[in-house]
């Protein structure tokens, strides 16, 4: 199996700012931000989409969550931020390797596109 992007910059092969590190997941900030905050926190278990976790992973997803909160808050943003998974390319996914986009810093209009 090839490495994913986010693998490849896990092991330091591709640059990337790193906002977090812990032994289950990183954040890093997006290349191509959509917002003044964005930021991708990303499980180092490379598991494609989120349709994809199994009963196992329930401590792990409850952890990104927790390490979103960590990271918007310490960006200055912990009292209003968005949570986005794009789960499958018809859903707008590109890198199948979960993720999930921290996005604050401008108002954030409901529905989404
Ligand atoms: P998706 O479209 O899969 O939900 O999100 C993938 C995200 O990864 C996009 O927001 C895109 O800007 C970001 N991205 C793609 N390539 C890189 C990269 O090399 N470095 C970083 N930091 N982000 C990337």
């Amino acid at each position: 199996m090839s490495k994913t992007l986010f693998e490849k910059i896990m092991d330091g092969e591709i640059p990337a700012e790193f906002v977090h590190q812990d032994e289950h997941c990183i954040a890093i900030k997006d290349i191509n931000p959509t917002a003044p905050l964005h930021l991708l926190v990303i499980p180092r278990k490379p598991m494609p989409r989120l349709c994809d976790a199994v009963p196992e992973d329930q401590a792990l997803l409850g952890h990104l969550l927790l390490v979103a909160n960590q990271v918007a808050a310490d960006a200055g943003y912990g009292e209003a931020f968005r949570l986005v998974i794009n789960n499958g390319a018809a859903a707008g996914q590109s890198v199948f390797h979960l993720h999930l986009h921290v996005i604050a810093g401008r108002p954030l209009k409901w529905p989404p596109g």
